[in-house]
């Protein structure tokens, strides 16, 4: 692995699993300090730790077990980075959660929760670390936004709107700092294989009555025209990109990385 990052530090956060324990992996492995943060049994967050130090060659990497649905935990949270890493380069909002009803039952509870995770959470920790990455003249803000960010499907009503949310979110914080050093993208992927994801095969084959196997590709995949999962590796290497050398005029972008889903 090349050292595209070296030099550089990285909180990502919701890194305990799935697609951010992928990105810090990556990150990790490319020379970067990074810092973890996520919810967790002991046992994940240690495992999640011990997969950074491997990727990395080094030691294991901090971690902030800070609860993201508050205003006060994602500042906790970005306290204890700049504490570890001394400083924060690289900030990837990426932890989230999902729920699935008609949202004549959505449960109000869950449209805050995840309204509070999947988008204030981004707005809290960008205004807590951009000062500093404006201060010191380059900066990096990925935000794991969704398809979902520029294509609806029903029942999902919370999800969609938190990551449309995010993809706004991104545009304006992208104009503000155009022209400086700092830049802020949205990925936006289809289904990626991590447990977010995996967990909505079981409920659609029992829902559907058909094998895990037809529940992934008839339902699950129904919009994802590579019928196929995307891998949380792609996803950690479009985040690398964005993060390294030669990307700074891609700013204020919604990238896709969907198997064609949003150009249907
Ligand atoms: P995951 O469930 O594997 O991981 C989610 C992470 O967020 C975990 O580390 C978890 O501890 C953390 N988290 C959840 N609630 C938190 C809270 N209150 N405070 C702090 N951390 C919290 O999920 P994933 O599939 O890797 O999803 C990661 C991101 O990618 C999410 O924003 C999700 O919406 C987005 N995404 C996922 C998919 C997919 O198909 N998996 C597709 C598009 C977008």
């Amino acid at each position: 692995m090349d050292q595209t990052l070296a030099g550089r530090t990285a909180l990502v956060t919701g890194s305990t699993s799935g697609i951010g324990l992928g990105i810090a992996e990556l990150f990790a492995a490319a020379g970067a300090r990074v810092m973890l943060n996520g919810l967790g049994t002991p046992e994940a967050i240690a495992a999640a730790r011990a997969r950074v130090a491997e990727a990395s060659g080094g030691a294991e990497p901090p971690v902030s077990q800070a609860d993201l649905s508050t205003a006060a935990g994602v500042r906790a949270m970005c306290d204890d980075a700049r504490a570890a890493l001394s400083r924060v380069d690289i900030l990837v909002n990426n932890a989230g959660i999902q729920f699935v009803s008609p949202v004549v039952e959505f449960p109000e509870e869950k449209w805050e929760l995840i309204l509070a995770v999947n988008l204030s959470a981004a707005f809290h920790a960008t205004k807590a670390l951009l000062p500093g990455m404006l201060a010191q003249g380059w900066g990096r803000i990925v935000n794991i936004a969704s398809a979902h960010g520029l294509v609806a499907s029903p029942f999902k009503a919370a999800y969609v709107a938190a990551k449309h949310g995010v993809v706004g979110l991104t545009k304006t914080v992208a104009l503000e700092v155009a022209e400086t050093q700092v830049t802020c993208n949205a990925i936006c992927p289809g289904f990626v294989r991590t447990p977010l994801a995996e967990v909505q095969v079981t409920r659609l084959a029992e829902q559907h009555g058909v094998s895990e196997a037809v529940a992934l590709r008839e339902h699950l995949l129904a919009k994802q025209p590579s019928k196929r999962w995307v891998e949380v590796e792609e996803v950690a290497r479009m985040a690398l990109y964005l993060c390294g050398p030669g990307s700074g005029a891609v700013n204020g972008a919604a990238l896709s990385i969907d198997g064609g889903w949003a150009a249907g």
